[in-house]
């Protein structure tokens, strides 16, 4: 049987304006075949199993010519898939998602038309543009910046109404190369030359650049900014001043990196994200288990005044633990609970259980001044196998009986991580604002990924601003020779970012 070919609109950029149909369609794929303005986060909806078929088409260089992704499509339909054809932005504008249905039509293939977020809405929404305002501009229209140069023919209604000056707004796509035709035209047709313009590069992403200026300068204002790119011409392009929204975030036009482990990173990522940045994730750290888990399993089953969790990884790994010897958190009925900051505890709270003792603030110091510990009692530390000593011998100190046990293994990255080189490259263009750590491990990861480990200087490249999770990473990064700009005033990813945000606020001030 026939397959069926869904034309997917992806949205403009921002991965999140996909739509709710479009992921679904995506989440039941064999074949995707998508082109280069797709996020390509939207691919990751797809099944592992199906196969991601990149066509290119960058305005200019199609990688697969129309035909050939045609025939694609009716190809793996008739091979029984399910196929999603994702589009930038709006599959039937200017995508040339009508000639890719016609010949689904032609070949009798089954399709349905999944409409997008079309760029020639959302990146001037993302600009702080209205495209319609009352009493300012009571139409819109879309045009090809082809035309204006005279590549593509205009359709057979376009009498004298159809022409550039029709409607109150105008938006042009693929017109950056033809900047200076359309202007031309524009001003031809009678639009005054102090109407203002702009041009939005990459809108939606993090990326996004908006240059503001009037017809008569938006083409020497604009140059050398590269594809993808739309023009916005009329009066609505003055709303801007008040509704620029986007890239005026705090850390807007920012690019961080984020250091943690593989499964941690996502977090502080997206945290980092919503303040505006572009978060570059490089697990430089790895949580693995303990090799041999005997000590952890007898811990875990034994009797203990207070149980002191250092980190949810602990957490976590002692639940991995729990459920392989077929118990459940009852196991600790008779103990009290610590979590060193509120990470841990919420990772408690996760498995129903809440902290006991939760320091004001979040390093082992405090945890070691106020423990409700008396001398003679039993504390169980459930640690990674890169701990400090300093909250085992605090607690010692105070006459506790502590039993540490290591819980799980943080695997440092090496020179041989395949990101490695990639990374230097970027800090070696200077593309990188600012880099993070939110462990000691994490600091000590990436300098051994990029070959810094013994007492190594940067070579190529320049330590961009480097931001501390707390006091403790911070001394770690100066020892192994950052220079360390900003650290959090509260030792958590929310204090982290917190503390980003005020730094680049301040800089901007000067
Ligand atoms: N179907 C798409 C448009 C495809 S034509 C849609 O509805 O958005 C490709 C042109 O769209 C580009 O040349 C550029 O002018 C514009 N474009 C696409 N994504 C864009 C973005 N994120 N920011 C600015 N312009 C974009």
């Amino acid at each position: 049987m026939n397959g069926k070919v869904y034309l997917v609109g992806a949205g403009p950029g921002d991965p999140g304006l996909i739509t709710v149909r479009g992921a679904a369609c995506l989440r039941r794929a064999d074949t995707v075949v998508y082109d280069r303005l797709v996020a390509p986060e939207l691919l990751a909806y797809a099944p592992e199993h199906a196969e991601r078929i990149y066509v290119g088409k960058a305005s200019s260089d199609h990688t697969l010519p129309q035909a050939e992704i045609n025939r694609l499509l009716v190809e793996r339909a008739h091979a029984g898939r399910c196929v999603v054809r994702l589009k930038g932005g709006d599959p039937f504008v200017f995508g040339r998602g009508g000639e890719e249905a016609l010949a689904l039509v032609e070949a009798g293939i089954a399709f349905e038309i999944v409409p997008g977020v079309s760029s020639s809405i959302a990146a001037p929404a993302y600009a702080g543009i209205p495209l319609t305002h009352r009493g300012v501009a009571a139409s819109f229209a879309v045009h090809t910046g082809h035309r204006a140069a005279g590549a593509d023919p205009a359709g057979p209604n376009a009498g004298p109404d159809a022409g550039p000056a029709a409607a109150d707004t105008l938006v042009y796509l693929m017109g950056v190369e033809n900047l200076e035709a359309i202007a031309a035209e524009l001003l031809a047709a009678g639009r005054a030359a102090d109407t203002p313009a702009a041009l939005i590069h990459r809108g939606t992403t993090p990326r996004q650049r908006t240059v503001i200026g009037r017809l008569d300068n938006i083409v020497e204002l604009a140059r050398g900014v590269p594809p993808p790119a739309l023009l916005v011409v009329g009066q609505v392009v003055a709303l801007r001043d008040r509704l620029n929204w986007f890239e005026a975030r705090p850390l807007a036009g920012r690019r961080i990196l984020v250091t943690r482990t593989r499964g941690q990173a996502g977090e502080l990522a997206a945290m980092l994200a919503e303040e505006g940045a572009e978060a570059i994730e490089f697990p430089t750290i790895s949580i693995e288990p303990v090799a041999d888990a005997a000590a952890l399993d007898a811990a875990l089953l034994a009797a203990y005044d207070w149980i002191v969790f250092t980190s949810a990884n602990g957490v976590q790994a002692a639940w991995a633990r729990l459920a392989a010897l077929g118990r459940d958190a009852r196991a600790f009925a008779g103990a009290r609970l610590c979590a060193i900051g509120p990470a841990t505890a919420a990772e408690l709270a996760r498995r129903g259980l809440i902290a006991d003792f939760v320091p004001a603030e979040y390093v082992a110091e405090a945890v070691v001044a106020g423990l409700d510990v008396a001398a003679g009692q039993r504390v169980l530390l459930p640690r990674a196998d890169i701990a400090r000593p300093d909250l085992a011998e605090g607690l010692r100190r105070r006459g506790a009986r502590v039993d540490e046990v290591v819980a799980y293994r943080t695997r440092i990255a090496g020179p041989a991580d395949p990101r490695a080189a990639e990374i230097a490259a970027m800090l070696a263009r200077g593309e990188i604002d600012a880099l993070t750590f939110a462990s000691s491990s994490a600091v000590r990861g990436f300098v051994a990924a990029l070959g810094l480990a013994d007492g190594g200087r940067p070579r190529g490249w320049a330590w961009p601003r480097v931001a501390c999770i707390g006091p403790i990473t911070a001394r770690t990064a100066r020892e192994m020779g950052a220079p360390v700009d900003v650290i959090a005033e509260t030792y958590t990813l929310p204090g982290l970012v917190a503390a980003l945000k005020s730094y680049f606020a301040s800089l901007e001030g000067h």
